[in-house]
């Protein structure tokens, strides 16, 4: 069998064994995502020499939600660096939900860019002249991860802005506390609408793949973020980004992730590969149940953990 062959036999296996993992329930808290398919199950896999992989519904579009968290801190990161950015978002573990009302005592900050408030804030520093410059330099940027140009799904949006009230009073109060840069209404609108770029299980996992590769997209070869900015991401996602089971994930999976509400997860095995999982239903943290069974089972059986020795 080939390496091809061998690595979509894994995924298809993992896929198979975690079909039937746990109950789960689909986000219907922004309305439109409630109309997703529960049975969706997909897992890809994009490795550095620019080859993909994939097993199930890997082509079908959800909305990217908080698995654009990563990507628009690297932007920030790379345009205002590191240092900065800690002004305005610090990069400590929150152990609580993504709609937590985090803000560090005395200084106001939400607590890291993984949770909605920090993400929020995140999103309003990326410079540009105006909301709609600063939606496209988003946009611009998720697609140059994805290689190919993403779209915005329309109805999650209006969706997700007719019901943000949870973020809007997120908004309010980092406002409140003098860390939000800039209007409440305007930076939430570019919030809901990066979070309803649209894409596919194989898009996330060439995304990985990019964080993984040092910021260069292993297809299109383009550096979309300097190196030191991956690794600063995979950094804040390994403490960060699977919210209140962060530790538990870090611990079982061993792996820097990124989940979000419509059912996508993102794994980052750093110079060898991306992976994604997508399949709607949830655990009680927020996280696709079936994708996060199969990235355990991906990482204990092919020893993917970051502190193996090997
Ligand atoms: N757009 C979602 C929200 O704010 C993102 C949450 C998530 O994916 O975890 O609430």
């Amino acid at each position: 069998m080939s390496g091809l062959d061998v690595i979509t036999e894994a995924l298809t296996r993992v896929r198979e064994e975690c079909a039937a993992a746990g109950t789960g329930r689909v986000a219907d808290y922004i309305p439109q995502l409630g109309h997703a398919d529960p049975s969706w199950f997909a897992l890809a896999l994009a490795s550095m020499d620019g080859h993909g992989y994939q097993a199930g519904d890997a082509e079908v579009p959800f909305t990217i939600q908080s698995v654009s968290k990563p990507f628009v801190h690297a932007l920030v990161l790379a345009e205002l660096g590191a240092d900065e950015l800690s002004r305005w978002v610090a990069a400590e573990p929150s152990g609580e939900a993504f709609n937590a009302i985090s803000l560090q005592p005395g200084t106001g900050r939400p607590a890291n860019p993984m949770i909605n408030a920090g993400a929020i804030v995140t999103t309003g520093l990326v410079p540009a002249t105006g909301a709609a410059g600063r939606f496209e330099r988003i946009r611009a940027l998720l697609s140059a991860f994805a290689g190919r140009p993403l779209d915005l799904d329309e109805q999650v949006y209006e969706s997700e802005r007719a019901t943000g009230d949870r973020n809007r009073a997120l908004a309010y109060l980092m406002r409140a506390a003098g860390t939000l840069p800039g209007a409440v209404d305007t930076v939430l609108d570019t919030y809901f609408r990066q979070c309803s770029v649209l894409v596919t299980t194989v898009d996330l996992a060439v995304m990985a793949g990019t964080l993984a590769n040092g910021g260069r997209q292993p297809v299109t070869g383009e550096q979309v973020v300097p190196e030191p900015v991956a690794v600063q991401v995979l950094a804040v996602m390994a403490t960060c980004g699977m919210y209140d089971v962060a530790g538990d994930w870090l611990l079982r999976v061993g792996l820097p992730a990124k989940s979000g509400v419509s059912g996508g997860v993102i794994a980052v095995s750093p110079a060898r590969f991306g992976v994604a999982a997508f399949s709607p239903p949830l655990d009680a943290a927020g996280s696709s149940v079936r994708g996060v069974a199969a990235l355990r089972t991906l990482s204990q059986r092919f020893g993917l953990h970051l502190m193996h020795a090997a």
